[in-house]
């Protein structure tokens, strides 16, 4: 049987990059998808139709994660739309880069708004229905930057190690509810936000990880599938590294 058959499943920031791929692995997987998109909008359709296609029902909503009402809205309208919420992957994200000594306030606060606060509301929303059906498990997208810091990445560090010990305490808070918490840390994986990076720094992140190339956004999917299904069902609270090994 396929690994997540009558879950529902919802995705945030799946119009380009890692979320695409989880939507993609999670419908090949037979869930039903509700995602969301922001400024990707043509992008988001398009996904929409790709996952319908696959065979499940899927439904893309234009919703900011970074937004506490748009979130609860969101949820309220996936319980409307689909019955039931079984899997949350906190995916939406961001980079505003900068030494601190040249970071504006303003790059501080988005980075944090969209990364870090975006994941409360959607938990915060996400975990009332799974509370009363007992049953969850909550993904959320962190990072081996959020592990080890980066330089010109400090707002960014911050968010995602935010995230790890939000992850970590909504794992001991609901686990008597059977709701499951966990954190992915992808390393250097290929999509936009990485292709932003010039030659030389992609050089650099390549030659440090032991597997000798960047990830694919597909592995990072395949983890997420894991954690969404009862594979992983005696596992919360965990942070589990898809960086090919590069950091030990
Ligand atoms: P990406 O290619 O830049 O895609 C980001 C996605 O997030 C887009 O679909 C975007 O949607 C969405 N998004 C941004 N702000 C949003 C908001 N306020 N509300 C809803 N959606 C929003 O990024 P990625 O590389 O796939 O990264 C995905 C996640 O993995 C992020 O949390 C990132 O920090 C994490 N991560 C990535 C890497 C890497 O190497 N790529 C490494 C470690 C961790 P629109 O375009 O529609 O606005």
């Amino acid at each position: 049987m396929a690994l997540l058959q009558n879950k529902v499943a919802l995705v945030t920031g799946a119009s380009r990059g890692i979320g695409r791929a989880i939507a993609l692995r999670f419908a090949q997987e037979g869930a039903t998808v509700a995602f969301t998109y922001l400024s990707s909008v043509e992008k988001g359709q398009a996904l929409e139709a790709e996952l319908q296609a696959l065979g499940v029902q899927a439904k893309g909503y234009r919703s900011d994660a970074s937004d506490f009402k748009q979130a609860e809205d969101l949820v309220n309208a996936v319980i409307a739309d689909f019955g039931k919420l079984d899997v949350l992957v906190n995916n939406a994200g961001i980079t505003k880069d900068g030494l601190l000594m040249r970071m504006s306030e303003e790059q501080w606060d988005t980075v944090i708004q969209v990364n870090l606060k975006s994941v409360f509301n959607l938990t915060k929303a996400a975990t009332k229905p799974m509370m009363k059906a007992k049953s969850g498990s909550i993904i959320n997208l962190t990072s081996v930057v959020g592990i080890r810091g980066n330089a010109g990445q400090s707002n960014y560090a911050a968010s995602k190690a935010g995230i790890i010990g939000f992850t970590k305490s909504i794992a001991l808070e609901l686990g008597s509810r059977n709701i499951r918490s966990n954190a992915i840390a992808p390393g250097f994986i290929e999509t936009e936000m990485t292709g932003e990076l010039n030659a030389a720094a992609t050089e650099e992140w390549t030659k440090s990880i032991p597997l000798k190339r960047g990830g694919q956004p597909e592995e990072v999917a395949d983890a997420c599938v894991f954690l969404g299904s009862e594979m992983s069902r005696y596992i919360s609270g965990q942070v589990l590294q898809v960086d090919g090994g590069m950091l030990t």
